[in-house]
């Protein structure tokens, strides 16, 4: 085995004597050990061996401060006494360093030798201070994502270890903020203070550590939170055809949590610039950026990082899980996550499998999904709840990442282009939408208030097919399709307009109590307003106690059914008018 010792001045034959019986006492074979003249260690020196490097230099202890001293300049505010501390803690040590060599570079990927024992999701550091993350061990060399500049790296430049996982800053500075994928602030209001350091990738809570979903996370809009509840701590994806409302019942979901005490992460991948500027433009007017957090790897950004982004939010809301929270993640959109793996593994040399999407994006996207949980009391009670999204090619649910994030999921809201440019919006498919579990954590007042409301659709999709045909129809059927068509009226709602539960269940009462076949469809949007008003000024109490409760007492119930007839009394007569 060969050893060469690199330095300004050439040791002496006895001390080139001892470390060669040492190393090959330890390596258990005869070494030698050869010395090169190198000006640009000052003083010490280091021994190559193998694969690994001794430093004893000057140099090297430089480099060993600055790289704790960045780890601690990270944590900013904190600066000095964390200094004082680390000055004090620091004992200049005799170390190996591990260093790799360069091979390739390109598409934002390196190849590196060398560095044996690397671990995966480790960081890399390059000689211009980009970093990179192990992403792929082989037998002689390690492929190596790339966080930075790929310009600035050259074939033959030194890699080294840094001994750290990927991870993201996180704390409460970081509510309102818009920040890259490696948590870096992008929205020009200055640095972040963080709080602590969250690796990316983290084993997802166990199963004693959970309780189950029990408690509403409501999204205001009445075809999803009438039908498909979705409960804290759960999984449910939005799926659908491009340019069919995705992006929006995320959103409204995101601003119906004003004043709950959620913290919202919206996480964009792939999209453009522009669509991400105006949704926190939205948030900002409706005063929800305030509990917000944006994570964007957007379409023009490096696939390293349009990969890790949806992990950086998912570390992210686990720092405030973990602190107790509840938090509302979405990922916008994992199809897009999937493609931006997939290229990278194509440039890692892996073959592709079903779709040409690497074998292991099943399990990529599972243990992101898997980290959403509702934590037990002893754990804090705090819960994450992801809404991830999917596109589909002409409502295609059977392509491989459809298909795999749909059984990871615990249900998906369908959206279909159909309804979507009849005007029905949201464009829910009520057919085969589903919620698992969020059915448990509906409020007492919401599950007795939607009643028979999805069977009661179905039949009228049945009848409205049969009927398409015939031309005379008995008056029990016509009065049933009025009904029908004054249901999916109900569950039209404007975007950016959330509803409370208590707007959501008196209009449900009063819909499925026929009251409003007896108005136009047109006017029905008009009318559930105009009577949630008149409700209020005769009985504000009902809201209220909604609100506090969660609970429909029968006399509120029955109330409501008094004063809705009322009000249509009063709008056929002409007495009040709908806007
Ligand atoms: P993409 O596939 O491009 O991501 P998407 O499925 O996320 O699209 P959105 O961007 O949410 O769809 O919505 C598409 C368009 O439809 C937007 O212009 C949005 O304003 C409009 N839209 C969505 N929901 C509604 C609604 N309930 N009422 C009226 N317009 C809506
Ligand atoms: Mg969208």
């Amino acid at each position: 085995m060969q050893g060469i010792i690199k330095g300004k001045t050439p040791p002496t034959a006895e001390q080139i004597h001892k470390l060669e019986s040492y190393f090959g006492q330890k390596y258990g074979t005869e070494v030698t050990i050869s010395w090169e003249d190198d000006p640009s260690i000052i003083s010490g020196f280091t021994l190559e061996i193998g694969s690994s490097v001794y430093d004893w230099s000057l140099k090297g202890r430089f480099s060993q401060l600055k790289e704790k001293l960045e780890g601690l300049l990270s944590v900013q505010g904190q600066i000095i006494p964390l200094i004082r501390e680390a000055v004090t803690d620091w004992t200049p040590e005799v170390f190996a360093e591990e260093l790799g060599t360069v091979i390739t570079v390109g598409d934002g990927i390196a190849t590196v030798s060398g560095l044996d024992h690397a671990a995966y999701g480790e960081i890399l550091v390059f000689p211009s201070g980009v970093r990179g993350m192990v992403q792929d061990l082989k037998k002689d060399q390690i492929g190596c994502i790339l966080f930075g500049d790929e310009q600035s790296i050259e074939q033959g430049d030194v890699v080294r270890r840094t001994g750290r996982m990927a991870g993201v800053p996180a704390g409460d500075g970081f509510i309102g903020r818009v920040i890259d994928a490696l948590g870096s602030p992008i929205d020009g209001k200055g640095p972040i203070k963080a709080d602590a350091y969250q690796p990316i990738e983290a084993a997802a809570p166990g199963i004693i550590d959970r309780q189950p979903v029990n408690t509403p996370m409501e999204t205001g809009l009445i075809a999803i939170d009438s039908m498909f509840p979705i409960g804290r701590g759960q999984r449910e994806l939005i799926i659908g055809d491009r340019q069919t409302g995705k992006t929006t019942i995320a959103l409204d979901t995101m601003l119906n949590q004003k004043g709950k005490g959620v913290i919202c992460i919206y996480v964009a991948i792939g999209q453009k610039a522009s669509s991400v500027a105006q949704m926190v433009e939205t948030l900002r007017r409706h005063d929800a950026l305030e509990y917000s957090i944006i994570v964007n790897a957007s379409a023009s950004d490096p696939a390293p990082l349009q990969y890790i982004a949806p992990y950086a939010g998912c570390a992210i809301g686990e720092y405030f899980m973990n602190k107790g929270k509840d938090v509302l993640i979405i990922y916008d959109d994992l199809s897009k996550h999937a493609i931006a793996y997939r290229a990278l593994s194509l440039l890692l040399e892996r073959s592709p499998g079903r779709e040409a999407y690497p074998g292991d994006v099943f399990y990529l996207h599972s243990r992101l999904l898997e980290r959403a949980a509702r934590l037990s009391d002893e754990r804090g009670g705090g819960s994450m709840t992801a809404l991830p999204i999917v596109e589909t090619q002409a409502g295609d649910v059977s392509a491989y990442i459809p298909t795999n994030i749909i059984s990871i999921t615990d249900g998906q809201i369908f959206l279909e282009s159909d309804l979507f440019f009849s005007g029905q919006r949201p464009a829910v498919n009520v057919g085969i939408s589903v919620s698992r579990v969020g059915r448990d954590a509906q409020t007492k007042a919401m599950k007795a208030a939607t009643g028979t409301i999805r069977l009661d659709l179905a039949q009228y999709r049945e009848m409205e097919i049969f009927t398409q045909f015939s031309s005379d129809l008995d008056d029990s059927t016509k009065r049933q399709l009025v009904y029908g068509q004054g249901l999916m009226q109900l569950l039209k709602q404007d975007q950016n307009h959330p509803l409370t539960q208590y707007e959501q269940v008196t209009m449900l009462i009063v819909a499925l109590n026929h009251i409003t076949s007896e108005i136009p469809i047109s006017q029905i949007t008009a009318f559930n307003k105009e009577l949630l008003k008149y409700i209020d000024t005769q009985a504000p109490y009902i809201r209220h106690e909604i609100e506090k409760t969660g609970d429909l007492s029968d006399e509120n119930r029955e109330q409501i059914l008094r004063l809705a007839r009322d009000f249509l009394e009063r709008v056929k007569e002409g007495s009040s008018q709908l806007g």
